[in-house]
């Protein structure tokens, strides 16, 4: 069941040290994506008041139901699914989801994200502009939340064993980040990053937005690469460039 990512995290410390990380209390409300066999589920619902474990695995959600009191299980793709107001997400993620659920997450309140990826996936959530790994999504993550990753985990830890290494990751929230229009950012974003080589004029040009609308642009930002694009001069460029 590689395409739908399922490989179950076994190793109990490591079970433990992600709901450490995510600081659980009686008063959160957990989401979990992909909760499979409810390895990390069962952990959840100990330290946290209340637990949504979304699954789209018919078979492993019906195995889940009815398993834990305060766990009510959520039967579908979570990248389509409602889903339900809660304060924090932890989860060992279905890796082939990473960027779209990551986006939906982001997109979303929540106070802390305790989230296990692919480990190359993991450092170009944190890296850093001019950097191989920025792209769009860090450039994206960089604005809504401060990412950093706690721990790399090692193959062993899941069976069955996956074919890529593991990272942990915590997304904390920006409380100083400008607010946007989070799908102008997302375009700005994307656009950027399909241009990234480009200085920041050209860049805007090839997608598609007037010299008249970019006309008063410091020269000093037109000078850029996009790649060099910081998350705090992008979110003031989509306001600045979608608001006229
Ligand atoms: N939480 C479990 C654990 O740690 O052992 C399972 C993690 S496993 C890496 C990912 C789980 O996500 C699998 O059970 C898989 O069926 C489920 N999954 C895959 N795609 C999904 C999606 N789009 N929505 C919800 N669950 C999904």
């Amino acid at each position: 069941m590689r395409r739908i990512g399922q490989n179950f995290l076994v190793d109990r410390d490591v079970l433990s040290r992600i709901a450490d990380y995510a600081e659980l209390n009686p008063g959160d409300s957990v989401l979990e994506i992909g909760a499979g066999t409810g390895n990390l589920t069962e952990v959840l619902s100990r330290r946290a008041g209340r637990v949504y474990a979304v699954e789209v695995d018919g078979g492993l959600a019906a195995g889940l139901k009815g398993r834990f009191a305060n766990v009510k299980v959520i039967d579908g793709d979570a990248l389509k699914v409602e889903l339900p107001d809660y304060n924090k997400v932890v989860s060992n993620l279905p890796y082939q989801i990473s960027s779209k659920i990551t986006y939906r997450l982001l997109s979303k309140p929540f106070d802390l994200a305790v989230l296990m990826y692919q480990k190359e996936f993991a450092k170009k959530l944190i890296a850093a502009p001019g950097t191989e790994d920025y792209g769009r999504l860090s450039m994206v993550t960089g604005h809504y939340a401060r990412a950093e990753i706690l721990e790399y985990v090692s193959r062993t830890a899941f069976r069955p064993n996956p074919r890529v290494g593991s990272a942990i990751v915590r997304l904390r929230p920006r409380s100083d980040r400008l607010s946007v229009n989070h799908e102008s950012f997302m375009r700005l974003a994307a656009g950027l990053f399909s241009h990234r080589r480009k200085k920041l004029g050209p860049a805007l040009e090839a997608m598609g937005v007037s010299r008249e609308e970019f006309a008063e642009l410091d020269g000093f930002i037109l000078d850029h690469r996009a790649e060099e694009i910081d998350s705090e001069m992008a979110a003031w460029l989509s306001e600045k460039l979608y608001s006229i």
